[in-house]
């Protein structure tokens, strides 16, 4: 590993003296790796103010092999941003809305601004950015890009790859590839713009993107339903789609045992029904015009769900505070989760359709393997993206459950490859995932990937280490 402190002149003269930082305690929120699971190490962390700085510095990188890690807003789940030397670069003072386009219904954006205040920019202009995420507060949309990341609304509006017409990036060798457009149809070769994203900053750094806005939401009906049986949930699935079709904007699975955890370990959270139920959904619908029949009409479909048992009682947020009361239960299953002990996670994807045999089956197996563990899934049923959470028997340390991850990682992704699933749904691969990425891809997938990593990083400086 080269030494970088000789170039600490020349980055202060592309950024200026206030924007490198070295000193360790400055140094650390940067290290930060969310799952705690990894250690990063750097001396510098580099705070550049325009694409022009960036494409200087990643210049100066190539020509001296010197790696760079890009980081946003740091809330990434696969290690990704864990640095091992190098610089890390950070696109937080890179966070200006460039310009909305009302009839183009676009926005353009700097790498570096928060998710949240993207979304709060459309609702200004009456429009929706749709994607929505727990650490949408402080996520940054050019680690969002990197990562392609899902969220609650994909049902209805797509990952983020599909809610991107053009971006702007630093490629590893300092060029600066211009391909902001504004456009729904672009057929010109090939398409680098879905290559760069999701590639987790291992291709290129994002500076800028054009998003796509919708139209704003006028009705939102927000109900939280209680279920006797997992099986029922795809029925009611079926149902509410069949019925309300592209208006389904979310439709989220919750485990009363994820409940309970909340319940013991989080401030202020209740129970919605007075009951005790195994499961329960969230779900979202939305118009683009104020609809009052839109209640009605869910009311009354839940009425006859009610009558055949498919579902056992509902609850409808009548007001903002019970809605985010009601997204509260669902988005802080996994701060409660870490609380109650050791958990092993797994972002996996299924078809919808297979959502539930793959949580019945994966349950059976890993207790099979490890009597007393306790399944947690959760998350967004209606795409077939289910976090897989498995938290520690109570009879056995933090310690002693965390040595079984890669047995039990074996168990729950041999399954998901068994059902045409994906190992990684939404999180990306970074370091947690890669050495199961490796085992489940195709040698040809693996071989692909690493030609393209290595024709446009000859040198490996772009985030070495991950993905590939
Ligand atoms: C409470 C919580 C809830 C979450 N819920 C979801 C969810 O529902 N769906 C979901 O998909 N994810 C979720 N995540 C994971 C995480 O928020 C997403 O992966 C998010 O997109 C990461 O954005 P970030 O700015 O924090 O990126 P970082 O963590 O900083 O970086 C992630 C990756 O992107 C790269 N990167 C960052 N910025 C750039 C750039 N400008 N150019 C190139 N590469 C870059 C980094 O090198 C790294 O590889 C959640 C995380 C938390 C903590």
């Amino acid at each position: 590993m080269k030494s970088i402190t000789k170039f600490h002149n020349e980055i202060i003269k592309i950024v200026g003296p206030d924007f490198i930082l070295t000193n360790p305690n400055d140094i650390l929120p940067y290290l930060h790796e969310e799952r705690g699971l990894k250690k990063s190490n750097a001396d510098i962390v580099v705070r550049p103010e325009s694409s022009e700085e960036l494409a200087k510095l990643v210049k100066l990188c190539s020509n001296n092999k010197i790696p760079i890690v890009p980081v946003g807003g740091l809330t990434g789940l696969v290690g990704a941003t864990v640095a091992s030397g190098g610089i890390i670069v950070t696109t937080d003072r890179m966070n200006k809305i460039l310009n909305i386009d009302q009839l183009n219904k676009t926005m353009t954006v700097e790498a570096g601004c928060i998710l949240a205040d993207i979304q709060k920019e459309a609702i200004k202009h009456d429009c929706l950015f749709p994607l929505s995420l727990g650490a949408e507060g402080s996520c940054r949309i050019g680690g969002n890009l990197a990562t392609n990341a899902g969220g609650v609304g994909v049902l209805r509006y797509g990952n983020t790859r599909d809610l991107v017409l053009g971006l702007e990036v630093i490629m590893p060798n300092g060029d600066i590839w211009d391909g902001l457009k504004a456009l729904r149809k672009d057929n010109t070769g090939y398409d680098l713009k879905n290559l760069l994203i999701g590639s987790e900053g291992t291709l290129g750094i994002i500076t800028k993107a054009v998003l796509k806005l919708f139209p704003s939401p006028k009705t939102t009906v927000t109900v939280f339903i209680a279920l006797n049986e997992l099986t029922k949930v795809l029925e009611l699935f079926e149902g509410v789609l069949k019925r309300f079709g592209q208006n389904v904007s979310a439709f989220e699975l919750i485990s009363r045992i994820g409940l309970d955890m909340e319940l013991k370990h989080l401030n202020g959270m209740h129970d919605p029904f007075q009951q005790v139920y195994p499961y329960y959904t969230l779900i979202e619908l939305t118009t683009s015009f104020e609809d009052a029949d839109l209640r009605v009409a869910f009311e009354s479909l839940l009425e006859r769900f009610l009558e055949n048992q498919t579902i056992m009682d509902a609850v409808f947020a009548e007001n903002e505070r019970q809605h985010s009361s009601l997204w509260r239960i669902r988005e802080e299953l996994p701060a409660a989760q870490s609380r109650e002990g050791g958990s092993i996670k797994h972002d996996i994807s299924v078809p919808v359709s297979k959502t539930v045999d793959f949580i019945t089956e994966a349950s059976k197996r890993v207790k099979e393997l490890l009597p007393g563990i306790r399944p947690c899934p959760f998350g967004h049923i209606g795409d077939g993206n289910i976090h897989y959470n498995l938290t520690q028997p109570r009879d056995i340390s933090k310690n002693e459950f965390m040595s079984y991850s890669s047995d039990l990682n074996r168990v729950v992704h041999d399954l998901v490859t068994e059902m045409d699933g994906s190992i990684s749904a939404e999180h990306g691969i970074g370091l947690i995932k890669k050495s199961e990425l490796n085992h489940y891809a195709s040698p040809v997938k693996m071989k692909i990937m690493r030609s393209i990593k290595a024709a446009l990083d000859p040198d490996n400086i772009m985030n070495p280490g991950k993905i590939v």
